[in-house]
């Protein structure tokens, strides 16, 4: 699978009980913010641990694929310019996140997006089951039935505000459960009728 998005947009704080486990309030419109391009990685790849954090964490998301260009999408026509679905993982610098205050620099070094392994269409994005597994232990559990904003009124929502290209790429947000990884661990977001995305924690400076 190889994608060449124009841009990574993200929802953040999507699910009531991950808004609490940060200590954030639940937001009342989508939060979003955008991941750097060079972010993009793909099933198998590695991710690599920046130095720059001592707190690395793994964010099990279900990622929207956009199928053409398209602006200020109704709701009901989102299903549309959606081209399938895949795995994601929103891999976040949480104590540079927390130090920076917003969120560009925790969520954008390389190797910060991984998505895959396979882009499925015609599944109801509305009631997936979502997994986290790190080293084959659970650490998320949860089902998109719990997003506060759906996919059609997430694209609804984003391409009022920007024009959507093809293969563009939306983070749906994460569930509860979200923790560390260090280098040497395997991580694995799994979705309901996509499968499961994998990738391992190597050390950016070897
Ligand atoms: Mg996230």
């Amino acid at each position: 699978m190889k994608l060449k998005p124009t841009k990574i947009i993200c929802v953040g704080l999507n699910y009531t009980d991950h808004a609490k486990e940060l200590g954030m309030p639940i937001p009342s419109e989508p939060i979003i913010f955008m991941k750097g391009i060079n972010a993009l990685i793909f099933n198998n790849d590695s991710i690599l641990y920046p130095p720059q954090t001592k707190n690395l964490h793994y964010e099990a998301e279900l990622a929207i694929v956009i199928k053409d260009r398209c602006k200020n999408v109704p709701r009901e026509e989102a299903n549309k310019h959606i081209a399938g679905f895949t795995c994601a993982n929103d891999v976040t610098a949480r104590d540079l996140q927390e130090k920076d205050g917003q969120w560009t620099r925790a969520k954008s070094f390389d190797t910060f997006c991984p998505v895959g392994p396979q882009i499925v269409k015609g599944l109801d994005p509305n009631n997936l089951i979502i997994r986290c597994y790190l080293n084959g232990e659970l650490k998320q559990s949860s089902n998109t039935t719990k997003m506060i904003f759906k996919v059609d009124e997430i694209v609804a929502f984003v391409s009022s505000i920007m024009t959507l290209e093809a293969e563009d790429i939306i983070l749906t947000g994460t569930p509860p459960g979200v923790g560390p990884m260090k280098v040497g661990d395997v991580v694995e977001v799994e979705i309901e009728g996509i499968g499961t995305l994998r990738n391992k924690i190597l050390n950016s400076k070897l």
